[in-house]
Parts: structure tokens; C-alpha cells; sequence
């Protein structure tokens, strides 16, 4: 294991002016980061900046029409709070799905935003609910829409001296949000696919609006599939919706063959599940 420097300081301004002067690896719950310390992955990084004593970027909070999370927000901390699992309970779902104890207890939401996997689960709940994510830097903070966060292949629209702050998710009166993550177990399992998708509808028989599918692990970030967005807007959750958008979005994605699963099968998987989230909806 290597062992690069490592500070750890102790206010958020200390951390932006020494992310400035020099290119510092931040390093969050260090789930993701100290397997990049074993070298095996590519060059490990050089110098470390420990953003774990930086209490500002704690803590999950109702800010009226939104959710706050600090980047520092662990699983464990999502799944235990209750302003969470009463206004975004899909979000809870999500973090219970992350490796096992030990990582829920240690992994964080900024680390799995800025690791920007394409298999980083809360990613496509964060697309589905128009989540916005706060950067800051010794120039000060600046919103980023997660629709445009996640720029390529482990890509994001960071710049190299800015950390993730803050999460911020509107609540959206009568807006619906489910998630599933296709994997090999129900634990320590890397998704084959992760899905979210989110609806606004007052009742039953009202047509959706505002629709988002978030998906993980279908191309080389996490992405929304808005064609199947599209077709999905204005339609109710009937037979013919489920089977016509099922087709839509395996043809919309772009998955790849590796070693957790086939193209072709996740193409089936992706649109076999949304199928049966909206005939859960439609309750037929
Ligand atoms: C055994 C195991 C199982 C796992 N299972 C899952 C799983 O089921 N689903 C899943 O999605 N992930 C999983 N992961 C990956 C990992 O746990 C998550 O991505 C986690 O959220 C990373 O958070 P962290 O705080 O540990 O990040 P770190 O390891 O500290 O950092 C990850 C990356 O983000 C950067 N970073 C961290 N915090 C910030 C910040 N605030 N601002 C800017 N950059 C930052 C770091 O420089 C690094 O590049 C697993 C990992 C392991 C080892």
C-alpha cells in the first residue's frame, strides 16, 4: 500500500486555500480511495487532503422546499434519518443498497458523486429528482444541476481545486421516486443496473408530468434516458405505456459487455424493470 502525505485540516476555508496551492487528492470516507492506493488501479495519488474534520459539509436538513445533505453525509446517516425516509424514501432505499455495514458506515454521498462511477448508485436517484450539487472552492460555491455533473467516463465538471459541499434535492409536491438496483447478491454487489424514476401525479388517473429516468451502469456515466422521458410525459401508467417505454429505453441505452453482465443483458433488464415500476404504479 502506498502512502502518500496526508493534511487534514480542520475549517473549510484551510481546506479551499490548500486545495489551491497544490493538486491534493481529497479523500472523504476513503472507500473508494484507498483501494486507488494499492497502486493496482493506475497511478495512485500523490498527496492527500483529508476532508473527514470538516463538520460544515455534515448533517442532512429540511431547508424548505429542499433537502440539504453535507458532503460528508454517510449511508449510515441517510438510512437513519427520519426527515429522509419520510419526504425521499427512495433515497433511503438507494444508501441500503451500498456494499455492506461496514462501508454504509464510512462511504459518503460526496464520494460517491465526485468517484463518478458509472455504477455509483445514488447517482441516477440524484438525476431523477433534479438534485443539485453544490461545488466550492476558494472562489466561492457554485450550483451544478446533477444533469450536467457527471461529463464522461469518471468525468465531472469539477475543476481541480473544487470539492462537493453540499447535495440539494427539491421536494416536489405529489412527485413519486422509486429506485432498483440489479445486482448479483443483496449485498457487496456492484450494479449490473440501477434505476430511478420519478413522476409527478396527483391522482391515479391523473397523466404524469415532470418525468425523469435516472439510470446506472447503462453507458459510460450515469444518465437520463430522455427520449423514454419524453415519451413517458403526459401518458398514464397503463399496459401499453409499460410495454411501448420498456422497448423505448432498450433501445435509448448504451450498456457494455464486462465482467458483472452483457450489453444485451442489461438492455433487457433496463427496460424488464421500468416495465414493471410503472405496472406497479398503474396497480394492474
Ligand atoms: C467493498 C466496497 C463495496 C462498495 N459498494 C458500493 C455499492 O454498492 N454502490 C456504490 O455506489 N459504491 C460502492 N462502493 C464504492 C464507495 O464505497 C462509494 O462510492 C462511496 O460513496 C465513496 O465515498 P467515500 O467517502 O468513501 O469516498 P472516497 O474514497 O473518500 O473518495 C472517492 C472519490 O471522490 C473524491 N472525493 C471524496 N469526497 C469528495 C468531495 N467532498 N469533493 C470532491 N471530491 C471528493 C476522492 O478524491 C475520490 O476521487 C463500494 C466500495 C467498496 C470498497
Amino acid at each position: 500500500m502506498i502512502e502518500p502525505p496526508l493534511v487534514s485540516p480542520d475549517t473549510l476555508s484551510a481546506a479551499y486555500r490548500l486545495l489551491a496551492e497544490a493538486a491534493y487528492r481529497p479523500i472523504s470516507g476513503g472507500t473508494d480511495v484507498l483501494v486507488a492506493l494499492s497502486g493496482g488501479l493506475g497511478a495512485p495519488p500523490e498527496r492527500l487532503l483529508d476532508l473527514w474534520r470538516l463538520d460544515e459539509l455534515r448533517g442532512i436538513a429540511l431547508d424548505g422546499d429542499a433537502l440539504i445533505f453535507g458532503a460528508l453525509t454517510t449511508y449510515a446517516e441517510i438510512r437513519r434519518s427520519a426527515v429522509c425516509r419520510d419526504l425521499l424514501p427512495a433515497f433511503v432505499e438507494a444508501a441500503a443498497t451500498i456494499g455492506a455495514a461496514q462501508i454504509q458506515n464510512r462511504g459518503t454521498l460526496g464520494g460517491n458523486i465526485a468517484n463518478a462511477s458509472p455504477a455509483g448508485d445514488m447517482l441516477p436517484v440524484l438525476l431523477a429528482t433534479d438534485a443539485v450539487i453544490v461545488a466550492g472552492s476558494v472562489r466561492g460555491e457554485r450550483s451544478i444541476p446533477a444533469a450536467s455533473f457527471w461529463t464522461g467516463y469518471r468525468q465531472t465538471a469539477l475543476a481541480g481545486d473544487e470539492i462537493v459541499v453540499r447535495i440539494r434535492i427539491p421536494l416536489v409536491a405529489d412527485r413519486q421516486v422509486r429506485f432498483r438496483k440489479i445486482g448479483t447478491r443483496r449485498a457487496q454487489a456492484i450494479s449490473k443496473v440501477v434505476i430511478a424514476l420519478s413522476w409527478v401525479s396527483a391522482a391515479p388517473a391523473e397523466p404524469w408530468r415532470s418525468v425523469r429516468l435516472g439510470l446506472g451502469s447503462v453507458a459510460e456515466r450515469p444518465i437520463r434516458a430522455t427520449a423514454t422521458e419524453a415519451f413517458l410525459e403526459g401518458r398514464l401508467p397503463t399496459s401499453d405505456t409499460a410495454n411501448t417505454a420498456s422497448v423505448r429505453v432498450a433501445a435509448e441505452i448504451e450498456p457494455i459487455n464486462d465482467v458483472r453482465s452483457t450489453a444485451d443483458y442489461r438492455r433487457a433488464v433496463t427496460g424488464r424493470v421500468l416495465y414493471r415500476l410503472i405496472r406497479e404504479a398503474g396497480d394492474w
